[in-house]
Order: C-alpha cells, then structure tokens, then sequence
C-alpha cells in the first residue's frame, strides 16, 4: 500500500501538519456520488451528513457538475468591477425563489451572516433613523451562525467563543423558541435600538432544535409591530432540507431576510447570499461592503441551477416523503428506550441517545465500522442529514445499522 492509499498515514500526516480545530472520524475518501463515498482503501459509506446540508443534492451531482465544468473553461473570476454574463440570471431567480426583490452574493455561511448584521445596522440607522452606533440585534441561545469573531462573540458555546474575545457590542440573548423571553427583549427597547430578530428556524448545531409551533409566527407578530427585520439564518434548514425550501415555510412565516449558504453552492464551493427587499438591501451602496469572489461566474453558474431544481420542487418533495420514514423508524427507537428524543423535519434528524449506549462520538465510530458516516454533536446527540437524493432502499439500510447498533 502506498503512502497515498493508507489511511493511518495520511491521518498522522493531517495531524502533525494541520490545526487540530476538527476531530475527524478515522475515514480518508476519495471520491463519491450521489449519497456514497469512497475512501482510500476502496470501501464505501453512505454519508448521513452531507457536508452539514451542503451536499443536499449529494456528491457529483450531474446537473451541477455539467454547469461547473462548461462555466470553468469559460471564466470563472471577473470580481464585481465588472459585470459578467451569469451574475443577473443567478440573482434574479434567486430573488424569485425567496419571494423577494434583492440579492447580495457573497461565499461562506459566515459572511452572508455578517452581511446581513452589517446590513440590519445601516439599515436601523439610514432608515429606522436609529441613533448613531446604539443599534442591537437580539439572538438566540444555542445559535449558531459561523466562526467570525462578530459572530462567536454572541454564541453561549465556550468552545466558540472562548479565548477569542474581545467581541463586537450590539446582541441581546435570548432562551430559543420561548416567545415570552423575546417579547420581554423588544419590550425593553424604550428607545428603539432594536433593529433586527437573527435566528435559525430550526437550530441545526444545537442538535436539530425545532421550536414550538407558536414561535416563529409569535416572532414574526412582534418583529412586525415593533418595524425590526426578522432575519432567518436558513443556512442549514433551507433549500430543501425539512421538505420545504425555507423551514420558515412550515410556520407560513416569511421571514425579511434569509440568508442562504451551504446548498447553495451544490457542495462544488462556497456560494451564500443575502435575499431581502430592496429597501433593506437598498441601503449597501459602492464601497461599502463586498467580497472579491461574492457572487463569480462559477458561483452563479453553479448556484443557478442549484436554485433552478429547487423551483422543480422534487428535491423537497423527497425529502418530506423519505423524511416521514426516517421519522416513523428513529420514533420506534425512542419507544424502545434506545433513544431519549427525536427532532427534526423531512431528512434532518437530531437523536439524543440513551444513558448507558456510549457517547456520541462511541457510536458514530461503530456506524463507521458498518459503513455509515454519521456526526456527533454535544455529548450524546447523533445528527442525520443525509442527501436528498438517497435512494429508499439505502434509507432503510441506513435505519437497519442503526437499530442493530443500538437495540443490538
Ligand atoms: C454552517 C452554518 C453557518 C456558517 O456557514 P460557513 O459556510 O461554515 O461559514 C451559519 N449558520 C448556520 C445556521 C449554519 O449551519
């Protein structure tokens, strides 16, 4: 076995060349399709992760390949000083997928949530005519919104924030999903600093939180009245994720900004976006915010038939009729005791294990041994976020290791 084809080398090499702010699984891949990959040794797994919602449309998925390819012979960077030819396209039926009249492109998760913090403030200021540098933004405990030092800086995770600080002003936390909480905290804004509501519809790291029925239309009643933007981190829920295109949907709330990642980009590279009206995202003018690769011909061409599926509307409709199945099987395990809850929507699911089954991390290792990549998160919660595009036969397969793993 060469170098290249073992995987205890190159995971040593990993470790003494690179920072260790991940724990990876003991898995080298090396290549995959659809909800398969591959490692080095030629073994396959099913990944239940999809790149954390990036990969909804799976590995190499041939639409998005035949556009990144045709696009990478063509041009693939002008940088926004120029016009290209897939910029409109992308941004108008983007706009048009999201209800809304306003696109600002940008690459990561983070910056589209950076964008949107920016964004909410000059609008509080320009608009809502807030007093110069007092405009706060209330978010939620347990968020999470990317790794910037803005952004770790309102985060209640220590492994986030600490030792990173010192840290931005201007967030109020607040308890998620308890709508009393968050009308105290706009009832206690006498001068009307507040000019923005940051949350995930469902809470993806914090274990696929979903909250109370009542909380996002309640959110959306108060943000309102109370003229503040609710901005809905949709990174992770949207684009197809809970069997909808936005999780805002399932509450028939629709938020005045969404901020896109991950899927966005088909899992080929980083596209997020900012999606508002124009007289929020109106206020960014020349200069005032961008990115050098925000919103280039490969991203656009890419994300452009990312959004394309989306108004075809297949890859929602399985993943709230697969979702139902995976629902249906996790809810028999908590009946039998092996799991102590069950949240999520469509194929998104957060599993809290049972006292006495082994940490997260035990467990995900022997799904690993069976050929299931699947993630933990705090402690003794299990994440499955499978493609969309999994085959039922595989779903099963996939239900059957687990209940073998846990129930024995
Ligand atoms: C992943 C994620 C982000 C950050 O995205 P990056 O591309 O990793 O910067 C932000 N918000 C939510 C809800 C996410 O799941």
């Amino acid at each position: 076995m060469s170098v290249q084809e073992n995987p205890a080398a190159l995971i040593a090499a990993a470790e003494a060349h690179s920072a260790h702010n991940y724990h990876p699984l003991p898995v080298v891949l090396s290549s995959g399709r659809g909800a398969w990959v591959t490692d080095v040794t030629g073994r396959r797994y099913l990944d239940l992760l999809a790149g954390y919602s990036a990969l909804n449309f799976g590995h190499g998925h041939p639409r998005l390949i035949a556009e990144a390819k045709a696009q990478l012979t063509r041009l693939t960077l002008t940088s926004r000083a120029f016009h290209h030819e897939r910029f409109a396209p992308f941004v108008t039926e983007l706009a048009e997928l999201c209800g809304k009249d306003m696109v600002l492109p940008m690459n990561t998760g983070a910056e589209a949530v950076e964008t949107a913090v920016k964004t909410a403030r000059k609008w509080g200021y320009r608009v809502r005519g807030v007093p110069a540098g007092r405009a706060r933004i209330v978010v939620a405990a347990n968020n999470f919104h990317g790794r910037t030092t803005t952004l770790v800086g309102f985060s209640t995770d220590p492994d986030a924030y600490e030792d990173h600080g010192p840290f931005t002003p201007g967030f109020t936390v607040v308890p998620f999903g308890d709508l009393a909480a968050m009308e105290a905290a706009l009832a206690d804004d006498a001068e009307g600093e507040v000019v923005a509501v940051l949350l995930e519809p469902i809470q993806g790291e914090a274990g696929v939180v979903v909250p109370p029925a009542d909380y996002l239309p309640g959110v959306r009643r108060l943000t309102a009245e109370r003229g503040v933007l609710l901005m809905a981190d949709e990174i992770q829920s949207g684009l197809g994720r809970t069997g909808r295109t936005f999780a805002c949907e399932h509450e028939n709330v629709v938020p005045d900004v969404y901020i896109l990642g991950k899927a966005l980009g088909g899992g080929v590279l980083p596209v997020s976006a900012v999606v508002a009206s124009s007289e929020v995202l109106g206020v960014q003018r020349p200069g005032e915010h961008g990115s050098t690769f925000g919103g280039n011909p490969l991203a656009c061409a890419v994300g452009l038939e990312v959004v394309t599926m989306l108004r075809e509307g297949e890859i929602q409709a399985r993943s709230a009729r697969l979702g139902e199945r995976l629902h249906e099987e996790l809810g028999k395990l908590v009946g039998e005791g092996v799991l102590t809850e069950v949240r999520g929507r469509g194929l998104w699911a957060g599993l809290d294990l049972a006292p006495g089954l082994g940490t997260g991390r035990e467990v995900a290792t022997k799904l690993l041994e069976r050929g299931l990549l699947v993630k933990d998160t705090h402690g003794s919660t299990l994440r499955i976020a499978p493609p969309l595009v999994i085959e039922e036969e595989d779903l099963d397969w996939a239900l059957t290791q687990l209940r073998e793993v846990l129930v024995g």
